[in-house]
């Protein structure tokens, strides 16, 4: 093998190596971007906690939704 071989060879896994790289960084970006959306609703607001899978007002002191039963948060 030449010395010009093992450079093409040496630029060919760097540009590799490269490519792998920016796709893992933008890849973790995606991720990161889906786990820290956040709802569209507020948590709470002016005494009534928001539901955040069906939407409905409950009142503060609910603990889970008058709609769906489900947990609320807070
Ligand atoms: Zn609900």
């Amino acid at each position: 093998m030449d010395q010009t071989t093992q450079l093409l060879l040496l630029v060919a896994a760097t540009t590799v190596a490269i490519v792998a790289l920016l796709l893992m960084l933008r890849r973790q970006r995606v991720d990161r971007e889906i786990a820290t959306r956040e709802s569209r609703y507020a948590t709470s607001s002016e005494g009534q906690k928001r539901c955040p899978s069906c939407g409905a007002y409950n009142t503060w002191t609910d603990r889970n939704c008058v709609q769906c039963r489900r947990k609320l948060p807070g």
